[in-house]
């Protein structure tokens, strides 16, 4: 359902972030993304979601190229699942996930909060499907972290999407919460159908919750593996810079925001 060809960006000339990416990812499969800070996870995520453009390679979404003529169908078949939750705080759980139904509603009415029943209804039965259909009229800064990182995934997924982004969706919450939240994601991911790439700093919740994993350092492609094939030494590779025998350069390259 999605192809990613060769893809391959640099910033403003500067060192290449991602280099030559291949990837082919299944209807419901949960991919999760490892490596080193500054490997290129988030850039690879947001070239999918079409924040970034790559310099060179193509994105197949359901069959069709995300060029300019396809991205409003990306959109409404893409949910995202941000680390900060990125809710509206003075408003309630329910419309928040309302939020999510922006881009495919009647932007005039659902400016002024007018969405219709069915819309209202889908969007309790996505709050109901986190286990917070109590919490649906209480303002969501009134919520603990992993309250709100459902809410999150309630807003995500009440537009149906195919395909679910998440860029280190729990690097905010405690082990248990964050466990709870990625058992979640993939209940979710399995009983809709929908495929998820997530990306984790986590070995023990991609080892967990995955059906592939995805390991990238330097900007390439250095594992992509069945979980069920992996074991704790195999993933530390990825990070140590050893594959299949092989020597990485130095890869502990840290991104900017440390
Ligand atoms: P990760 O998510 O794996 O930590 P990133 O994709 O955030 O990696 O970053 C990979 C590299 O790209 C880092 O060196 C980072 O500094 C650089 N980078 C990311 N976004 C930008 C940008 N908008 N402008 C310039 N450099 C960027
Ligand atoms: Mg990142």
């Amino acid at each position: 359902m999605l192809e990613l060809h060769d893809i391959t960006k640099s910033f403003d000339g500067g060192t290449v972030v991602l280099n030559g990416v291949n990837l082919k990812v299944k209807q419901g499969e949960f991919i999760v993304l490892l490596g080193p800070s500054g490997s290129g996870k988030t850039t690879l995520i947001r070239c999918i979601s079409g924040l970034v453009e790559p310099d060179i390679g193509t994105i197949k979404f359901e069959e069709k190229h995300t060029s300019d003529t396809s991205k409003k169908n990306l959109q409404n078949r893409l949910g995202v699942v941000f680390q900060d939750f990125n809710l509206v705080e003075n408003l309630s759980s329910l419309n928040n996930v309302l939020c999510g139904l922006l881009s495919t509603s009647n932007k005039f009415l659902s400016l002024l909060y007018l969405f219709s029943t069915k819309e209202k209804l889908e969007a309790l039965d996505c709050l109901n499907r986190v286990g917070l259909l109590d919490k649906s009229h209480v303002c969501v800064s009134r919520l603990s972290g992993g309250q709100k990182q459902r809410v999150g995934i309630a807003r995500a997924i009440v537009k149906k999407p195919g395909l679910l982004l998440a860029d280190e969706p729990v690097a905010s919450l405690d082990p248990v919460t964050s466990s709870a939240i990625m058992k979640l994601l993939r209940e979710i991911s399995k009983e809709f159908g929908i495929a998820v790439v997530c990306s984790l700093h986590q070995v023990d919740l991609a080892l967990e919750f995955s059906d592939r994993i995805i390991g990238l350092a330097n900007g390439e492609i250095v594992m992509n593996e069945q979980t069920k094939n992996i074991d704790q030494a195999k993933i530390q590779e990825i990070y140590s810079g050893q594959t299949n025998g092989l020597t990485f350069g130095p890869m502990m390259k840290v991104s900017d925001e440390e």
